[in-house]
């Protein structure tokens, strides 16, 4: 099947299925459109030769009229051209005329070319172009239902999590739990390696896998939470966008051993590749523990889910020096009568110079979820704040709150502007480096 042979006046094999084999005749096809079409790249002409879809679409109607109408055809007495000319539908427009964007796409063409220079100097009846958008659409369609759980999985992430379960280190990937805008999540069970030889340690019974999305549109807003955390300036400029979304992963994993450490109920890191980071799995049998805004607890267990967060946040604050800043009831999970953490990748420390304002936000976050909920003893967003913290900002009302919040950020710029790293003393910093990743 090729498309070029339509094109070339030529007889020969490469015009095996064009009218040239019949005629040999240069009339029906311009020398101009000849030398257009000869001027593609041969990218170009690859692609239009690799969508045999469409040439067959093409075949059919030509093969219908070829004998008679193109032999002695010329554009002047173009058999199709005595007709009437069909109304163009919104995608398709006529002989010589530019195909609309979409068209192209469809194509897989590279630019915007006209029909004479693919080599169609005939008119592509509308029912065959719409028959041939219908066919194609419908394939789209199911390839994209196939798809969604694969959505953010290109073939070198699929390679890396086949080398997993082809390692031992997982027995099988059973499915997709989540996909978000920066993420995809799936469930595995783990395979009977150990992951950790000086402590024995073996693979959970069932884990999670986050595969940070390689595509880069949804990080951009992201920048401020990463570029202005000192554990990753000095590298974040230097990187490339691929690395950096290495690195979102490489900073959950960072955060998540913090926290597993101060003994925060939160997934177990198991592995870090590149941007995908195994964990254990929050749930069970396959099915993951619901998030706080997804679970009707009774009265009760609101009120010691409530007391939990407040802990959490707390030991978050002081004993790993981290504000979660995406805290809400969508990446708390209710599982074993606990709550846990997930989700932080974003996390900062508070000495960011944004850090106490994502305090504030999950604060509120906090602070309205449990008070709707119906939690009478939940602290308001500005008591949280400052019982979290330890600050004891006094101002009554939001905007004077806000106010002294930044104020408190910016004394803390300038102070680490002045003494290198270290951080104010109203803001504690114990300087936990986080610890080294080797690959
Ligand atoms: P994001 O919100 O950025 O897409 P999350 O880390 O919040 O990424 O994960 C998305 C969802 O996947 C969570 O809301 C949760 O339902 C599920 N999930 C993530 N990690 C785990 C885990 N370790 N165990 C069970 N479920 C998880
Ligand atoms: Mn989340």
């Amino acid at each position: 099947m090729d498309l070029v042979g339509v094109a070339s006046p030529e007889p020969g094999p490469a015009a095996a299925w064009g009218p040239s084999k019949v005629s040999g005749r240069r009339s029906w096809s311009t020398p101009a459109l000849v030398t257009r079409a000869g001027s593609l790249g041969s990218e170009q002409l690859a692609k239009v030769i690799a969508d045999l879809m469409l040439a067959q679409m093409l075949q059919m109607e030509l093969t219908k009229n070829m004998t008679a109408q193109l032999t002695g055809r010329n554009t002047r007495d173009d058999p199709y051209d005595s007709k009437p000319v069909p109304t163009p539908k919104k995608d398709f427009i006529g002989k010589g005329k530019m195909i609309s964007h979409q068209t192209i796409d469809e194509c897989s063409i590279g630019r915007r070319m006209t029909w004479d220079e693919l080599g169609m100097r005939f008119k592509l009846s509308n029912h065959v172009f719409q028959s041939y958008r219908e066919r194609r659409s419908a394939r789209l369609h199911e390839k994209r239902r196939h798809s969604t759980a694969e959505k953010a999985v290109d073939p070198k992430t699929r390679l890396l999590m086949y080398k997993m379960v082809n390692s031992g280190m997982l027995e099988t990937i059973t499915g997709c739990i989540s996909t978000g805008k920066e993420s995809v999540v799936f469930h595995a069970y783990g395979g009977s390696m150990e992951y950790e030889k000086e402590d024995s340690k073996v693979i959970p019974t069932e884990c999670a896998i986050k595969v940070f999305k390689t595509t880069l549109n949804e990080f951009k807003n992201r920048d401020k939470y990463i570029k202005d955390d000192f554990r990753f300036k000095d590298r974040f400029s230097k990187l490339n966008p691929r690395k950096i979304i290495r690195m979102w992963a490489e900073k959950e994993m960072h955060n998540l051993t913090r926290m597993q450490r101060a003994g925060i109920p939160c997934p177990t890191v198991i592995l870090l590749k590149k941007h995908i980071l195994v964990m254990s799995f929050i749930g069970h049998d396959q099915v993951p523990a619901p998030k706080l805004k997804e679970v009707k607890l009774s009265s009760e267990e609101m009120k010691e889910a409530y007391y939990q967060t407040l802990h959490l946040m707390q030991q978050l604050y002081n004993e790993c020096t981290l504000v979660h800043a995406d805290l809400s009831e969508y990446n708390m999970l209710w599982h074993a009568g606990k709550v846990w953490l997930i989700d932080v990748s974003q996390s900062v420390e508070p000495t960011h110079p944004h850090g106490l304002e994502f305090l504030f936000r999950d604060c509120r976050n906090v602070s309205q979820f449990f008070q709707k909920g119906g939690v009478k003893e939940a602290l308001s967003e500005r008591e949280l704040f400052n019982a979290v913290s330890g600050l004891n900002i006094s101002a009554d009302n939001e905007a004077d709150f806000l106010a002294e919040i930044e104020a408190l950020e910016k004394m803390n710029e300038d102070h680490v502007q002045k003494n290198g790293r270290k951080a104010a003393s109203f803001l504690k910093d114990d300087g936990d480096p986080p610890v080294p990743y080797d690959e």
